[in-house]
């Protein structure tokens, strides 16, 4: 068995990401510009944020988070979108999901001018994934392609069982496995809670994604000798032992699918890593103006 080791691939990124931008800039390019909105007080949210401010640093971006109270009405937030998609300056921009009750987020998402919506997630970029035009991969998803990638895993002909469909994750994993592409081109079976007898597909898979939200869900049983584990699950569970009173766990039983794998992803340090690189990844592209001119 071999770990990915996302925290390693990712930091590559970054470098490769960092090399780029002095290039770009050197040669007369301007410095990527990356734009984060955070409403709330959600802690995780805020340390998503922060983390991916925190990145756009060491990478030599400059980055802005506008923050708003949980109160702030739609009306408000779509016209501070209406600002960003207007700020020249700006090159991409996020918009911390999950928002507030009150406020519509396919409304706001459609509201992301497409040429800067590094998280990938508005219909247009959606659709020109689909139809293989250039767009921004969502970030999540990205990553995981650049670990089987950078991994050098086989992926052609494989049997791949994708376990969640959300837009954001579950949904664009499976188009992208899917693909004519070298690290791709598998026969994808995207699974979820409605999916009758789920162990007979995992067991069937050459790779598995899962992406659930239930902390340890997918079991040896589950799992075919030699298979690929991508687990993109983050889940609290409690544990007094530990200061913080729990820790990080993924969709996968690490511990009992492990020995079965070829390769697996840990939790934390194997998707979650891949995620904000790849974020910063889109905005280069969007400084470059490599997919939309
Ligand atoms: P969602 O809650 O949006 O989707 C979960 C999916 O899992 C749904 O499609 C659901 O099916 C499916 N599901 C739920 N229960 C079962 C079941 N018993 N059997 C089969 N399928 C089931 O989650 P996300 O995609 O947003 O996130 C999934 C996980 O990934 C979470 O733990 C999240 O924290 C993590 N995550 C990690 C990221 C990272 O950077 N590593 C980034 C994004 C998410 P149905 O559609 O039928 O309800």
């Amino acid at each position: 068995m071999e770990l990915i080791d996302g925290k390693k691939i990712a930091q590559q990124l970054q470098d490769e990401i960092a090399a780029e931008v002095k290039q770009f800039v050197s040669g007369g390019g301007k410095v990527p510009h990356l734009a984060a909105i955070l409403v709330g007080d959600d802690p995780a949210s805020m340390a998503y944020v922060g983390s991916k401010v925190k990145t756009c640093e060491k990478v030599g971006f400059k980055s802005t988070l506008k923050k708003f109270p949980a109160t702030i009405s739609e009306a408000e937030l779509l016209h501070e979108l209406d600002v960003l998609n207007n700020d020249n300056d700006i090159d991409g921009y996020i918009v911390q999901l999950p928002l507030p009750k009150h406020i519509n987020e396919h409304k706001i998402i459609e509201a992301v001018k497409p040429s800067k919506d590094v998280d990938g997630f508005h219909p247009i970029n959606v659709g020109r994934l689909v139809l293989d035009l250039p767009t921004y991969i969502s970030a999540t998803p990205f990553g995981i392609t650049q670990l089987l990638e950078r991994y050098n895993i086989e992926t052609s002909g494989k049997n791949c069982v994708v376990i969640g469909r959300s837009h954001i994750v579950g949904s664009p994993m499976s188009i992208l496995m899917a693909k004519n592409d070298k690290f791709a081109n598998c026969t994808v079976t995207l699974c979820h809670s409605r999916t009758k007898d789920l162990k007979a597909h995992c067991l069937n898979a050459d790779i598995i994604i899962a992406a659930i939200g239930k902390p340890n869900f997918v079991t040896a049983d589950m799992v075919k000798q030699g298979a690929v584990i991508i687990d993109v699950g983050i889940n609290r569970v409690d544990d007094a032992s530990l200061p913080k009173g729990y820790k990080l766990v993924g969709d996968v039983d690490f511990e009992g699918c492990a020995p079965k794998c070829s390769y697996i992803t840990p939790v934390p340090g194997g998707v979650g890593p891949m995620t904000i690189a790849s974020l910063i990844k889109n905005t280069l592209l969007a400084a470059k103006k490599e997919i939309y001119a």
